[in-house]
């Protein structure tokens, strides 16, 4: 297993990390149940073999993962790293705070969490809620009382929002140490907060460094990268995430054994991925992405449309159809579209206004109609 400098938390963290979102699960009656005899074997054949990093999160598997988690690791929690993560709801104050940290030590069945997140914040929450309800301080509290050894915050935003919650807190006198948020091949928009932040000394972890299970999809992208044969997709998305020199550790949410033992053959590899090949594959990525015949770069300036056609999307889909050659995968993010009642080129009134405004002059309501054609086939 390869490790890294975690920041400056003077931890050393696997570069593979097991995100415990999706344990095997079985229903008893309406419930839903974790198998945790599974979950027990996958657990330790991935700490036997190097694995330090483990993710959890309170609504997690129908809200069984913690506890799964916490049994999992009985014989070895002092050896490993735990990660779990507060909810931010608004008029939680800090004894919400506290609340949720004691939920969360109970269900794992430890007196310590290793790194505890502001959960899935964004810069609303961290105004409006963090700082005024007073969360940064109860999280040092708790810090101080050795409840927490790390703070720790996940992200969904746009991505200048991490430097102001990043330097906001620093400026509160509780800095966060590390940080978890979307990296993937196909997703790099937090790319240049990923550098900023390690090299302010947070932790970084890129959690759905396979794209949500887009690049697990069979497909020949590597070899349209690089010229080189082709690899299984889960292996391209760690090299390149574990390519980057800013990143300390990929999260992997593992489903079964055989999912366990492949991943940790590539982040134990360490000819694996390299920082020359992260930036060969990004280029050639973005080149890819610049080459193909419909290149929307996703500004949204054609946005607002009269009939509401989310134009942006629709090209991202098939761009993954077209330029990642992710076809059946593109297919199920059309139908999900749709299912959200998403507008399509049979709503479009001609009125031209999108055209008028897209900066890499795209003929949009030509191309909304072939994309149309193609996911209606
Ligand atoms: S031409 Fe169609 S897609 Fe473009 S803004 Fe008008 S209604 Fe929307
Ligand atoms: S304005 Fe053009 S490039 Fe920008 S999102 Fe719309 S279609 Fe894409």
């Amino acid at each position: 297993m390869n490790y890294r400098d975690f920041g400056k938390t003077g931890e050393k963290i696997s570069a593979l990390g097991f995100g415990c979102m999706r344990f095997p699960e079985y229903k008893e009656g309406e419930k839903n149940l974790v198998d945790q005899d599974k979950v027990d074997e996958m657990i330790a054949y991935a700490y036997e073999n190097g694995v330090n990093y483990f993710d959890t999160a309170p609504y997690y598997c129908n809200q069984n993962s913690e506890a799964a988690l916490g049994h999992a690791v009985k014989g070895f929690r002092d050896k490993i790293l735990i990660s779990t993560k507060c909810p931010i709801n608004a008029g939680m104050g800090a004894d919400g705070y506290r609340k949720f940290l004691e939920q969360s030590l109970t269900r794992l069945g430890t007196d310590h969490i290793d790194f505890y997140h502001f959960w899935g914040i964004n810069r609303g929450s961290f105004n409006d809620i963090i700082v005024p309800e007073g969360l940064l301080e109860a999280a040092q509290k708790a810090k101080e009382e050795g409840l927490i050894r790390h703070i720790s915050f996940s992200f969904h935003d746009h991505p200048s929002a991490i430097k102001h919650i990043v330097d906001t807190s620093e400026e509160r006198g509780v800095p966060m140490e590390t940080m978890l948020c979307q990296y993937n091949l196909l997703d790099r928009s937090n790319e240049e907060m990923i550098k900023y932040v390690n090299e302010k000394g947070l932790g970084t972890v890129a959690m759905g460094p396979v794209g949500g299970g887009r690049l697990a999809a069979p497909t020949e992208l590597y070899t349209k990268l690089t010229g080189k044969p082709s690899i299984a997709t889960y292996e391209l998305a760690f090299k390149f995430c574990l390519g980057n020199p800013s990143l300390n550790c990929a999260l992997s949410g593992m489903q079964n054994l055989d999912m366990v033992k492949k991943n940790i053959k590539v982040a134990s590899d360490d000819t694996a991925f390299s920082e020359e090949e992260w930036e060969q594959l990004g280029s050639a990525m973005e080149s890819i992405k610049k080459f193909s015949e419909l290149y929307c770069t996703g500004c949204k300036y054609c946005q607002p449309c009269p009939a509401d056609i989310n134009i942006p999307r629709i090209f991202e889909i098939y761009t993954y159809y077209n330029v990642y050659g992710l076809k059946d995968h593109a297919k199920n993010m059309m139908r999900d579209y749709k299912n959200r009642g998403g507008k399509t080129f049979s709503d479009c009134i001609g009125c031209g206004a999108c055209e008028d405004k897209c900066p890499q002059h795209l003929e949009i309501r030509k191309n909304l109609e072939k994309v149309m054609k193609i996911f209606e086939e």
